[in-house]
This record gives C-alpha cells, sequence and structure tokens, in this order.
C-alpha cells in the first residue's frame, strides 16, 4: 500500500493526507510530554484510549449542535476530520481551580470558581504558550472580535454539555483545553471544534474520592496513567465492564492493539 503522505507530526497525534480532499487522517500516538516536552514517555494504549473518548465526545457535543471536525473513526488509532486553518490559540475553560491557576494565584486546587472562566493561550513552544487576553488577539491578528466571542460561546456549551457527561459517570471535570479552526466552504468561513478532547487535555476528578483520572498522573509522577485513562473510558462505556483488569494484566508494555475485542461496540473496523 502507498505510504500515506503525512501533513503533520505534533507531541500526542499525526496528522496524515485524507482520502478525500479536505479531510486528514489523525493518529493517536502513545507519546505522553509534560512541561513543554521537558518530560517525555510512552504510555502503552493511551493513543487508543484517546482515540475511542474523544470520538464518544465529539460525536455527543454534535448532538448538541457544536459543529467539529470530526467525520468517523476509522480503526483504532485514526479518526478521519475534516481540514481546518487551525487558530493558534489554546481555549482553556475552568470550573475549579487547579494547575497554572493555582500556581498563578498561589490558591489551594480543588477550590470551585463562582462561575466558569475562559481563558486564552497563545500556542507558541517557544514562548511556552503564555496566556494573552482579547486585546492581545486582535492587536496580532490571531482572531477578531467576532470569533473570540464564537469560541467563547462554544466553548461554555461545551462546557455544560461535558461537566453533565462527566458527572453522570461520577467525575468531576476541573478544566479543559479546545483548540478551534477555520472552515472555509465556498466565501463562508466558521469556527470548528478541532483536536481533541480526551484526559489529555481535561482534569478530571473522581467526583467521591477526588482521585485523579487524568494526565496529572503523568506530569505528576503518581504512576497508573494508563489505568485511570481505561477507568474513564470504562464509565464512559466504551470499554467494557470486565476489561479493566484484563487489560494489560501484567502490567506489562503491551499495547491495547492486542486486546481490542475489550472494547464495546468493537464494530470491526481495520486496524
Ligand atoms: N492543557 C492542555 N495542553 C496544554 C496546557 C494545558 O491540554 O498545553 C490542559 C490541561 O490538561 C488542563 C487545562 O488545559 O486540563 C488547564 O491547564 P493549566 O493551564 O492548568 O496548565 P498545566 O497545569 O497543565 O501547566
Amino acid at each position: 500500500m502507498a505510504r500515506r503522505r503525512q501533513i503533520y507530526e505534533g507531541k500526542a497525534k499525526i496528522l496524515f493526507e485524507g482520502p478525500e480532499p479536505g479531510t486528514l487522517v489523525q493518529y493517536f500516538k502513545d507519546d505522553a510530554t509534560a512541561g513543554n516536552g521537558a518530560k517525555s514517555d510512552v504510555i502503552a494504549g493511551k493513543g487508543i484510549l484517546n482515540n475511542r473518548i474523544s470520538e464518544h465526545i465529539m460525536l455527543c457535543l454534535q448532538e448538541i449542535g457544536i459543529p467539529t471536525h470530526f467525520i468517523r473513526r476509522l480503526n483504532m488509532r485514526e479518526q478521519l476530520v475534516k481540514v481546518v486553518e487551525i487558530i493558534p490559540l489554546e481555549v482553556v475553560v475552568r470550573n475549579r481551580v487547579a494547575g497554572s491557576m493555582a500556581k498563578r494565584f498561589d490558591l489551594p486546587e480543588g477550590q470551585r470558581l463562582p462561575r466558569p472562566i475562559v481563558e486564552f493561550y497563545y500556542k507558541n513552544d517557544p514562548l511556552g504558550d503564555p496566556l494573552v487576553s482579547e486585546d492581545h488577539i486582535v492587536a496580532f491578528g490571531w482572531a477578531c472580535p467576532q470569533d473570540i466571542e464564537d469560541m467563547v460561546g462554544m466553548a461554555m456549551r461545551i462546557n455544560d454539555c461535558l461537566c453533565g457527561l462527566f458527572m453522570g459517570i461520577g467525575i468531576q471535570l476541573v478544566d479543559f483545553k479546545l483548540e478551534f479552526g477555520r472552515r472555509w466552504e465556498g466565501e463562508d468561513m466558521r469556527i470548528i471544534l478541532a483536536d481533541e478532547i480526551s484526559p489529555d487535555n481535561c482534569r478530571l476528578w473522581d467526583r467521591h474520592t477526588q482521585e485523579k483520572l487524568d494526565k496529572d498522573r503523568f506530569r505528576r509522577d503518581m504512576g497508573h496513567v494508563k489505568e485511570a485513562y481505561q477507568e474513564v473510558a470504562r464509565r464512559m462505556g466504551i470499554l467494557s465492564e470486565n476489561s479493566a483488569n484484563a487489560v494489560n494484566p501484567a502490567g506489562d508494555n503491551e499495547s491495547l492493539d492486542t486486546v481490542q475485542h475489550l472494547f464495546v461496540h468493537n464494530d470491526g473496523v481495520s486496524k
């Protein structure tokens, strides 16, 4: 089979040219990085879990009318997505204080915010993704005021939807990061949700025990990273109930590729 043209390689995903014009194949890697690449490792099976979790969330968001780049899952590690021109901003929504916000304001992690807060970070690794204001965004031409209004509106609706989705499975949505892209349809441009939504870019805490079920387990060397992602997938109904212990029972580096039968709705797509 002809080798596909690679369009872009990021820290956790690779984009390949898609089968039809205007499409891309988004491949989920097992690589994990933190601290702007200072720390990196491979978490066997993470890409498979994130592919499924992100698919589930994107489909839920589409149900409530959020436009997304997601078209369909192709196989265990890949999904077909629409080509977009990525807006160079990370849009973070926070329901509780955690991470960089706890550090910046010297606040205890977990404190509930009186209302959800939306923040923008400029996507620029050499600069360490600095926090920016709406004035910076407009002044530097990354987005216009209407684009910002559209992104904030979608981010708030996504937050409402995801808070409910996660609360229903006993998880608090502490914060998460979104990326948006521009999609041209003839003369018309519209902003749609891109990238992924998974435990790599959300903070997810068990509602009762406050156990972390997200990438902070990797960032903070807490261990059991994959098990936490599996738990999220299991609660979402993506991994079958009895799979949690069966996946990687020896705790070695065996890939989840070999245990794809453990997924619910394993629709037989080829690898
Ligand atoms: N986040 C992300 N990518 C980044 C930075 C942050 O996905 O490059 C997510 C992170 O997982 C968390 C939220 O955005 O859910 C807020 O992250 P924060 O600003 O607290 O940064 P961190 O503590 O990760 O440095």
